[in-house]
């Protein structure tokens, strides 16, 4: 099983085109938030935990995820696993990149920040998550920005031939198109 890597700030998209890929190319996908919010939700030990995070827009630490990340991974059986908002840290790349995981593509879905807060506002209506606030947004924004100039610098780095920039501001079905195209210029896809 390989690695497919949906980068990204808070509202980009990240979790409608994975599940878009899902859906169209059977591939498993993983969200390291939808992970975490199960945890809360059962309001296991590391769930009340992660909670005192994720409520202020703040990272979990490290060392609580790799357990539910790598558990989660075992349990894939696709040829292609998505890994939605993980890695956020350089730390957490580079735990990747020790897995036995091989690593497909990492799609870098980029968008303004204009845009981005129009999103998480609408998101903030939808679904009432309390880590879309103004106020969290930001947060999670500036966090975002800190920690991924390391991220991405690694995977430059390291994986130049397998970093794709989307641009991520136009439709659904366009940003979607965009990263088939990426998929099918490294032959990930077969059409
Ligand atoms: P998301 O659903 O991807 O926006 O994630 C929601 C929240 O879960 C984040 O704001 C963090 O508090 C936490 N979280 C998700 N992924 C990670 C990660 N890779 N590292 C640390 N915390 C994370």
């Amino acid at each position: 099983m390989s690695m497919v890597l949906m980068m990204g700030p808070p509202g980009a998209g990240k979790g409608t085109q994975a599940l878009r890929l899902k859906k169209n190319l059977h591939w498993d996908w993983l969200s390291m938030g939808d992970l975490l919010r199960s945890h809360v939700e059962q309001n296991s030990k590391l769930g009340r935990v992660a909670h005192s995070y994720m409520k202020e827009g703040k990272l979990v630490p490290d060392d609580l995820l790799v357990d539910i990340l790598f558990g989660a991974m075992h349990s894939c059986h696709a040829p292609y696993v998505i890994l939605d908002g993980y890695p956020r840290t350089l730390n957490q790349a580079q735990t990747l990149a020790e897995s036995s995981f091989s690593l497909s593509i990492i799609l870098h879905l980029s968008l303004d920040e204009k845009e981005l807060t129009r999103r998480i506002a609408g998101r903030a209506r939808s679904e009432g998550r309390d880590d879309d606030t103004p106020e969290k947004f930001k947060t999670r924004l500036a966090i975002y920005h800190r920690e991924m100039a390391e991220v991405f610098a690694f995977y430059k780095k390291n994986h130049l031939g397998q970093y794709c920039k989307i641009i991520a501001g136009g439709s659904e079905k366009e940003v979607f198109d965009s990263v088939m195209n990426a998929l099918q210029k490294k032959s990930l896809t077969s059409s």
